[in-house]
């Protein structure tokens, strides 16, 4: 692989860019930080250097160059991303050949495809009238049809099945891969809406009744090994880029709502589909943004949905929003009745989720009864205890006392205790790797290794010193270090990363290093304190070594020959 046009096209694009396009990153001094798409972070433990060009995560092993993120992040080889990089900034990587991978799950992705074409075919003919009168009426015309890429499933009972036959594939896998059942269709006389995956390849379908046949409303695939419902959200791969321009993401229930908002441009959206919000489509949205609006249906279970939701959303320390539609109304409906103008606004004045869960409280409510009185005025304390702002909880409880007339020292008294016994939120505060104890010596070899990637002049020190480290892991990264430098001439730590990409051994080494606070730069004195530091160590383990080899020794003269090697040993250690 040609290194320095790797190098080249890195030292031409920010990290902080790339990574900031796909996850939310905040400036925090000289580095930016974002929760690690790489484990299921709570805080933001993924720190990104503009400095060094590197992301090391605090709690997690990740760790790498723009190269190694691209590839992790969005499962790409390294030739993949390098021309993913070079396209951006201008670089011909034409010689690069990006070999095609082959997944097994090809042939269920080309099924997808086939039967897609074979649904939009259908809706565009003749059979296809009545489904596009019925989606006319709903206001979902041509452009939305081709942008969604809309089909229709046919009354037929196995045209479709028959169809993947004829291009090779068996009924087993038919049946499988959830297009058909036995030798029948899955999907009959439906509207079909193709579900995505979070890159935007068709994964499976839902398919929605159009006539009023007394059939269940929607039909979605069943769960196969590329569609996994819980893990989904409709309309992520577009979302992704909409929320980092935003700034939000809005969460919907049905993909209904999502096509009708990206009719009037809203696009920083996703729905849930039906299920019950799930860890990892907590994960997702995480990915997308901190900041959550919430925007469910109107009606009774949707609302419902809003509080259960947001409280577990409110856990995970994101900024939860609420809009609150008419009941009954859906966003898909409140749109068409009220408009784009009407809709933005309420995104504008969505309202914080402890607001609203705090207005919700009071209804049903009697407060002719001293004791429903009293337990509401609890709850709210409670949520109020909830709220890391200060300032808030004060407007709140102030507020509170003036409705009931109650002294604001009682309810400050109250909210006191609920803080103290509050658990300590892990946000905020960078976290700091916890690091196995590691003694002076191991930590001045750490230093000397970090030195060298940020120094070129000491990995010469180091070489004429003709230091050995103590760990296999040490060695090698030591020994690549040097290889690297010759090479090129230079070094910095996000080409190296380019170059090491496979060694994991190395990665979690150099991640463990940079977590750790060592010093960048340094002088030859300083160099050669820790120079000093390392060698006492060596001589140490060399006089452990002869005083093992002593006591078993059996010749009194070879004996004293291994004493007297430990005594000059001793007489040099100063
Ligand atoms: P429409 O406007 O076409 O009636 P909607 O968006 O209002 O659709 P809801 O009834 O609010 O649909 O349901 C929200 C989501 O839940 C849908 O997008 C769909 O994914 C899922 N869903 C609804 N009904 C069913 C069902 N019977 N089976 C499976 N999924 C369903
Ligand atoms: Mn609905």
């Amino acid at each position: 692989m040609n290194n320095d046009l790797a190098n080249t096209i890195r030292s031409k694009v920010d990290i902080v860019d790339i990574i900031g396009e796909r996850i939310p990153l905040v400036a925090r001094g000289k580095n930016f930080f974002g929760r690690c798409p790489f484990h299921d972070d709570n805080s933001p433990s993924l720190s990104v250097s503009r400095e060094k060009q590197i992301y090391t995560c605090f709690s997690c092993h990740a760790t790498g160059n723009v190269y190694t993120f691209l590839m992790n992040y969005e499962h790409l080889d390294f030739k993949e991303a390098l021309k993913y990089l070079g396209d951006r900034v201008g670089i011909d990587t034409g010689s690069v050949k990006v070999t095609k991978k082959n997944t097994k799950f090809d042939k269920l992705y080309e099924a997808y495809n086939l039967s897609l074409k074979y649904y939009q075919n259908n809706l565009n003919s003749t059979v296809g009238k009545e489904a596009k009168k019925y989606l006319a009426n709903r206001k979902i015309n041509e452009d939305i049809i081709k942008e969604f890429e809309i089909g229709l499933s046919l009354e037929s009972k196995d045209d479709l099945t028959k169809l993947l036959m004829s291009k090779d594939y068996d009924l087993v896998t038919l049946n499988r891969i959830g297009l058909s059942s036995d030798n029948h269709d899955i999907y009959n006389d439906r509207i079909m809406f193709p579900l995505y995956d979070v890159f935007g390849k068709v994964v499976g379908f839902s398919g929605r009744i159009y006539k009023d046949n007394g059939q269940n409303k929607y039909v979605n695939t069943k769960e196969t090994d590329i569609f996994k419902k819980g893990e989904m959200l409709y309309h992520y791969h577009i979302a992704k880029e909409e929320c980092r321009l935003k700034k939000s993401v809005i969460v919907m229930e049905g993909f209904m709502d999502v096509i009708r908002a990206s009719t009037i441009d809203v696009k920083n959206t996703v729905a849930l589909m039906g299920t019950a919000l799930t860890k990892e489509q907590i994960n997702l949205i995480k990915r997308l943004s901190n900041n959550i609006i919430l925007c469910l249906d109107g009606d009774d279970p949707g609302q419902k949905a809003t509080l259960s939701i947001g409280d577990t959303l409110l856990e995970q320390n994101l900024e939860v929003k609420v809009i609150v539609l008419p009941n009954p109304e859906d966003p898909d409906s409140y749109i068409l009745k009220n408009g784009k103008e009407k809709f933005e606004g309420l995104i504008e004045n969505a309202i914080n989720f402890s607001d609203y869960k705090m207005k919700k409280m009071r209804e049903n409510v009697n407060f002719k009864s001293d004791e429903e009185t009293s337990d509401y005025i609890n709850n709210v304390i409670k949520e109020t205890a909830k709220i890391d702002d200060p300032i808030r909880r004060e407007v709140i409880l102030k507020r509170l006392a003036k409705e009931f007339d109650i002294g604001y020292n009682t309810l400050e008294m109250r909210i006191n205790t609920l803080l103290e016994n509050k658990e300590p939120k892990k946000e905020v505060i960078i976290p700091k790797k916890e690091s196995v104890k590691k003694d002076k010596y191991i930590k001045a070899y750490e230093q000397i290794v970090y030195f060298m990637l940020n120094n070129d002049w000491v990995i010469t020190q180091v070489e004429k010193e003709r230091l050995i480290f103590p760990t296999e892991v040490m060695r090698t990264t030591v020994s690549e270090i040097t290889y690297y430098y010759k090479k090129h001439g230079n070094i910095n730590v996000a080409d190296f990363y380019t170059y090491i990409q496979d060694k994991e051994n190395i990665l979690i080494f150099l991640n463990d290093i940079l977590g750790s606070s060592y010093l960048e730069k340094t002088t030859k004195d300083e160099l050669f304190e820790y120079f000093k530091v390392v060698k006492e160590y060596i001589k140490k383990q060399e006089i452990n070594r002869l005083t093992g080899l002593m006591k078993k020794e059996v010749d009194p003269i070879e004996q004293a020959k291994i004493s007297e090697k430990i005594r000059k040993l001793r007489l040099g250690d100063n």
